[in-house]
């Protein structure tokens, strides 16, 4: 088994607005093992981008801890060491609000090797060329505005930044949803590709299960603000355990007929994801499970290894003696 990069143990993050408290994340734990890739999947307002944004410290946690290699790392980017920074980044979603249009794309590239005193003025525009062509893109984008680019060169640029400072961990939030189906197969190629040469671990946000089940190592699955199942990818789509998960695995199209066979009979979704200020007591999903019982609106459920490296959070599941249970607090 590989080392652990990035513990997240108990997280939450609340935010406090006019119209109640936003649990948004709340009490979620993972970890991410050097070199692979962990997809976070949740529908919109699940918490998965608020996750990304506490790990890479553009939020602070409202209680938790988030640990890079062990180390505490649970504050605000500015208060985080240098070289630590240099090892963490992220990808937005959009490029095009993530990157200034009033600079050039050599000035974008520039900023971080600057920031972290990488290189004198020749050595950084070496540098902007070799990411470009890592990228795939001409030298001469360097003296280009990213208002110039078309939606999947931008998002290109926005990965060049990324690796700028060889980072060893990058969360990847909704990398490709807001590109061209056209464009998204090659980004996703790229990252691939950089994940293998430069050993990079990622942690993949989004809403898209079936990209995830060629792209991560394992997945995870969020709802309303908590982590439900956790699971090795081949595990996690021949046998999910999770309500929750089945139901989304019900809809997804699949292309192989070995798909086909184990996707589970299509499970009708009920109603919507409550609100994140009115979390329903007990297991947030009973309000549309339709497995639920008497315990579900009473209790929260724990979060249990059903099976080796196979995490449910559901009532269904009895407890299971594994070393990892009798932990305190389970690790995923
Ligand atoms: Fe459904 Fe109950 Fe399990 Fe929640 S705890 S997913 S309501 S069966």
């Amino acid at each position: 088994m590989n080392s652990k990069i990035l513990e997240v143990e108990k997280l939450r993050k609340f935010f406090i607005t006019s119209r109640g408290t936003v649990r948004a994340v709340d009490e979620v734990s993972f970890s991410v093992e050097e070199g692979e890739t962990l997809g976070l999947v949740g529908e919109s307002g699940s918490g998965k981008s608020t996750v990304a944004y506490t790990v890479v410290g553009l939020h602070s946690p409202t209680s938790g801890q988030i640990r890079f290699k062990g180390e505490d790392i649970s504050r605000p980017v500015s208060k985080r060491p240098k070289a630590l920074k240099q090892s963490i980044q992220i990808v937005f979603q959009d490029p095009g609000t993530s990157l200034n249009s009033r600079r050039t794309i050599q000035q974008i590239l520039e900023l971080p090797l600057k920031v972290h005193h990488l290189g004198n003025s020749r050595d950084r525009k070496e540098r902007v060329v070799e990411l470009l062509e890592r990228v795939e893109l001409p030298p001469d984008y360097m003296y280009k505005s990213p208002n110039m680019l078309g939606g999947g060169e931008r998002q290109m640029v926005a990965i060049a930044r990324a690796l700028a400072t060889n980072p060893k961990l990058v969360i990847l939030d909704e990398p490709t949803s807001a590109l061209d189906v056209s464009i998204q197969a090659k980004i996703i190629n790229m990252l691939l590709r950089f994940q293998e040469e430069m050993k990079l671990s990622y942690l993949f946000i989004t809403h898209d299960l079936s990209l995830m089940r060629n792209v991560s190592t394992r997945v995870a699955i969020m709802y309303l603000g908590k982590i439900c199942e956790v699971a090795p990818t081949m595990k996690f789509f021949s046998n999910p355990f999770h309500p929750y998960t089945k139901m989304l695995l019900s809809s997804i199209p699949v292309v192989l007929p070995e798909e086909e066979a184990v996707k589970p009979a299509k499970i009708t979704s009920e109603g919507e994801i409550p609100s994140p200020v009115n979390v329903p007591p007990g297991c947030g999903f009973h309000t549309r499970c339709r497995e639920v019982n008497g315990i579900c609106s009473q209790k929260i459920p724990e979060m249990m290894e059903v099976e080796p490296g196979h995490f449910v959070w559901c009532h269904l599941f009895p407890v299971v003696t594994t070393p990892t249970n009798l932990e305190k607090g389970v690790s995923v």
